[in-house]
């Protein structure tokens, strides 16, 4: 079937989303795997290339639209080119919308062209080595000091923990407030007592940095407070909508891409004396890989559309993530399979997508969060 979610508008942003990934990205990635992080640089190209704060208002910046489709189809080609390392859609989705929806217009001047241009990466701190699915189990604090706060904690996992220049961090403000005593701030590069841990060694995305990040009696001004104290918590919820959308965009196209590339390699992989594409085993899998890459296609598409006219709760995106992405890897999984021995080859791409795709079920909300929250609005 057709897809018809997108407008010539949008393929002609493909073909600029292809072209950067074909010009920018893909010559230096396998470089990139071996050094465990991307250059400065790409983030830059990609500031030029009009692929940064794609919902930012132009004067900032920004390309100003809040049609989600034009997010939803960067995802998608990055799946597709196995692009794992240069995480625009975090920049994009999930920090985007702290920075376009709760800062003040001062802060907005100080961070969004910089945002925009590539020169400042940004990253998101809400886990904790003792605390991951369980937000309000959060340990970090920032206490009160008048003009500032002196924030004090240690974050683990964080996706552009090396390269970010600025770091949204979720705090506890009061000690007592369970989940409502949560606050974001906005810690900066070179602040004193802000300091990185190693980048962490991960099984895939090996391009991706990913880093623990220690906060030892930093003083943030009050100026990095973004939205209102002790509502972090209603900001996470809000805004995890869309990254948990932004994941299941990416599970979907990558689904699809790893079974592309596996119909090519059964039409010609040759055994007892007939490609594999003739046996019944075969044909059945790809059928059955096929069948549910299209009805989730569906779901998904709808989603994206919801979103884009604002209409996507919480429950749909938890329902989008965690289907997407088991679907992600059972097709991952039997595609390797189909490769044989060649699929355990990491310069085959369904190897690497094997390993890429494998965290897709436990970040952004693990598959098991998903169904509580979904469960939740169902039985309560
Ligand atoms: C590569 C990578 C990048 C990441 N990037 C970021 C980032 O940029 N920013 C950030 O803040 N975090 C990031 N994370 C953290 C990620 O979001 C967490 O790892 C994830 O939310 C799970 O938390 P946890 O690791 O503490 O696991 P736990 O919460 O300890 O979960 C362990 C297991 O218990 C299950 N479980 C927990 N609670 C329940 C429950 N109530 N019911 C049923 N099962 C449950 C989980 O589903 C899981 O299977 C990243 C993680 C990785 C690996």
């Amino acid at each position: 079937m057709e897809r018809d979610i997108y407008t010539p508008e949008h393929e002609a942003f493909r073909d600029t989303v292809r072209t950067f990934l074909a010009k920018e990205v893909l010559p230096h990635h396998e470089r990139w795997e071996r050094d465990g992080i991307v250059s400065r640089e790409v983030w830059c190209a990609a500031g030029r290339q009009g692929l940064l704060g794609l919902a930012v208002p132009q004067e900032y910046g920004g390309g100003g639209t809040d049609d989600y489709r034009y997010s939803a189809l960067l995802i998608e080609e990055f799946a597709r080119a196995g692009a794992s390392g240069l995480a625009l859609s975090l920049h994009n989705d999930i920090v985007g919308p702290y920075l376009t929806r709760l800062a003040t217009e001062e802060q907005k001047r100080r961070w969004l062209p910089g945002y925009t241009s590539g020169e400042t990466v940004t990253a998101i701190a809400m886990t904790e080595p003792g605390a991951g699915s369980d937000l309000q189990g959060i340990r970090t604090t920032a206490t009160d000091q008048g003009d500032h706060y002196l924030l004090n904690g240690t974050k683990t996992f964080i996706s552009n923990g090396i390269l970010a220049d600025l770091v949204v961090v979720v705090a506890r403000t009061t000690p007592e407030g369970g989940s409502s005593g949560q606050s974001l701030l906005v810690v900066e590069r070179g602040m004193p007592g802000f300091e990185r841990g190693r980048n962490l060694d991960k099984i895939g995305q090996k391009a991706q940095d990913t880093a623990e990040l220690f906060f030892d009696d930093v003083r943030v001004p009050k100026e990095n407070l973004l939205g209102e104290e002790n509502r972090a918590f209603s900001y996470l919820m809000a805004n995890l909508a869309q990254e948990r959308l932004a994941i299941a965009v990416g599970a979907a196209a990558a689904a699809e891409h790893v079974l592309d590339l596996t119909r090519e390699y059964v039409r010609q992989r040759e055994a007892f004396g007939r490609p594999l594409a003739r046996l019944q085993h075969v044909r059945f899998e790809v059928a059955e890989m096929a069948t549910e890459c299209a009805v989730t296609r569906s779901f998904v598409d709808r989603c994206i559309t919801e979103h884009s006219r604002g209409a996507l709760d919480a429950v749909h995106a938890s329902m989008a993530k965690w289907w997407a992405t088991e679907l992600q890897k059972r097709v991952v999984d039997r595609c390797l399979q189909l490769h044989g021995g060649y699929g355990y080859m990491t310069e085959y791409p369904v190897a690497k997508a094997y390993l890429d795709g494998r965290i897709q079920t436990i970040y952004g909300g693990t598959t098991e969060i998903m169904k509580e929250i979904i469960g939740r609005s169902l039985l309560g």
